[in-house]
Order: C-alpha cells, then sequence, then structure tokens
C-alpha cells in the first residue's frame, strides 16, 4: 500500500547536509517516502546510509536543510522570518513515530526478554504494565520468541536477539520502520529466519519501511523502491525488478555485481 499522489510524505529529506568534521556526507541531499512504502538504501560502505537513517532517529544532528515526517519539521522550523530549533518536547513526539532495528541489536543486557518490550511502551507511551505485556506476547508470538520470554537477553543467540530487537521496535506501534544491516551481525544460517519475521511485517503491516541491507534477494522480496548511494548522493532509483535486473548506471552495475 502506497500513498496517492498528493499525500503528504512519510519521510522527506530536504537539502539536508551533514557533515563530520570537514567530511561532508551528505552535501545537500533531497528524497521522499510515501506513506506505506518500503525503499532499501544501497550503495558502498561509507556512501552515508547509516547516516541518513540515525538523522531521522535524531541520533545524529543534520548541519542544514530540513527532515520532515509526515510533513511534520523534525529538529528546525522556519518561524518569524528565521530558523527556530523544534523544542525537544515537540520533537521527541515526531521521533516517537519512528522505530528502528541495529546491527547489533542494542537490547537492554541486564533485563530479560519482556522487560526489554514493554520498558519503552510504559515509561515513554505510558501504557499500563498490564496492556504493555499483552502486546508483547502479541509481537514475541508473531517473531516466534514466545518460549523465550523471561530469559535475559545475554542467554540469546543473535538471530533471537534480533528477533526480540525487532518485537521491541513494534511495540512502539512506529508509524515508520529503520533497519539498518539487520542480519549483518548473523550467522548465515539463521540470517533467513529474520528475514522471515520481516517479510511477514512487511506483508501485514502497512508501516513505512527504510531498510538499508546487503541482502539484495530480501530487499527485492519486501521493497518496492531502491536508492542507489554514492558519496552521499542517489544516483539511481528504480523498483527492484529494475535496478536489480537492468541497472542504468554503470556505478550501480559495478556496486551490485562486487555485492550479490
Ligand atoms: P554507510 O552506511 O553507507 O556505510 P555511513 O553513513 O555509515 O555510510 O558513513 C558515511 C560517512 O560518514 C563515512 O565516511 C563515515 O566514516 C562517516 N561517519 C559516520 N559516522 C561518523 C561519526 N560518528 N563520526 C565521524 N564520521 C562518521
Amino acid at each position: 500500500m502506497t500513498s496517492a499522489p498528493g499525500d503528504v510524505p512519510a519521510i522527506e529529506f530536504r537539502d539536508v547536509v551533514k557533515r563530520f568534521g570537514d567530511n561532508v556526507v551528505l552535501d545537500g541531499l533531497n528524497f521522499s517516502v510515501a506513506q506505506g512504502d518500503r525503499v532499501t538504501l544501497i550503495g558502498p560502505s561509507g556512501s552515508g546510509k547509516t547516516t541518513i537513517l540515525r538523522l531521522l532517529m535524531t541520533l545524529e544532528e543534520s548541519n542544514g536543510g530540513l527532515i520532515l515526517i509526515d510533513g511534520d519539521p523534525y529538529t528546525h522550523e522556519y518561524k518569524g522570518k528565521k530558523w527556530v530549533e523544534i523544542p525537544e518536547k515537540r520533537r521527541r513526539q515526531v521521533r516517537r513515530r519512528v522505530g528502528m532495528v541495529f546491527q547489533q541489536f542494542n537490547l537492554f543486557p541486564n533485563m530479560t526478554v519482556l522487560e526489554n518490550i514493554i520498558e519503552a511502551p510504559m515509561h515513554v507511551l505510558g501504557r499500563s504494565r498490564k496492556d504493555a505485556i499483552a502486546r508483547a506476547e502479541e509481537l514475541l508470538e508473531q517473531v516466534g520468541m514466545t518460549e523465550k520470554r523471561d530469559f535475559r537477553t545475554t542467554e540469546l543467540s543473535g538471530g533471537q536477539q534480533q528477533r526480540v530487537a525487532i518485537a521491541r521496535a513494534l511495540a512502539m506501534d512506529p508509524e515508520i520502520l529503520l533497519l539498518d544491516e539487520v542480519t549483518s551481525a548473523l550467522d548465515p544460517e539463521i540470517v533467513a529466519d529474520v528475514l522471515e519475521v520481516l517479510r511477514d511485517i512487511a506483508k501485514n503491516t502497512d508501516i513505512t519501511m527504510l531498510l538499508v541491507t546487503h541482502e539484495m534477494q530480501f530487499a527485492r522480496e519486501v521493497s518496492n523502491r531502491v536508492l542507489m548511494f554514492d558519496h552521499g548522493r542517489i544516483i539511481e532509483e528504480a523498483p527492484p525488478e529494475e535496478i536489480f535486473t537492468d541497472p542504468r548506471e554503470e556505478r550501480t552495475r559495478e556496486f551490485l555485481s562486487a555485492v550479490v
């Protein structure tokens, strides 16, 4: 399900600049993601893909331009003829619509699986413990982790931890889910389990997804648009069936033949 023309995009980058010291990673990046879109970012290491996800999570601050979520500016707005920072409270409200799953899971190691999942719904969304547990149990079922409910996360394999991390992100009912190379830290034999869980989410929800992955087969199955990045710029964008079989740009062709 993608939005009709004229709908406000779920995500919009307008002339976004991001520098680390002298390293200009994004130099006026423009792109948007429609509601319900599943967009994969591909491109060589260092081309800025993770930085884009981290900006969306406000784990990084941009150095210019605008990032909008559902048309709402995220960090700055133009008010009274000048740029002003969005107050922290409003920023958090926008930020809440976005969930992220990381390459290294980032679970709370001193908590059980269940506690990991109910923590933010209770403390950020103000849900009751009972409601948070009920939702967590549904999600554990969905990711196939019901039996591990009361285990400490340190007792789980990488694939199991990643499934818990996916449940934890979904427990916040995000409108947008960011997936940053979520299978890169996993042993090849368990990658398939995690991909299956994500495939299921893509099929059964209308969450907007923005993913960075080197699993081209997965990208092909779940996404409806692929953006190829090089040095912080989009050099090609197309539906997966086009870009993976007959890319227009030589640079895309080279990249794909190196990773597939
Ligand atoms: P990709 O995800 O495409 O591999 P990244 O977004 O991780 O690319 O990185 C883009 C560039 O930004 C790289 O040159 C990287 O070294 C630099 N970079 C990313 N994060 C930081 C950071 N926290 N401090 C300094 N440089 C960074």
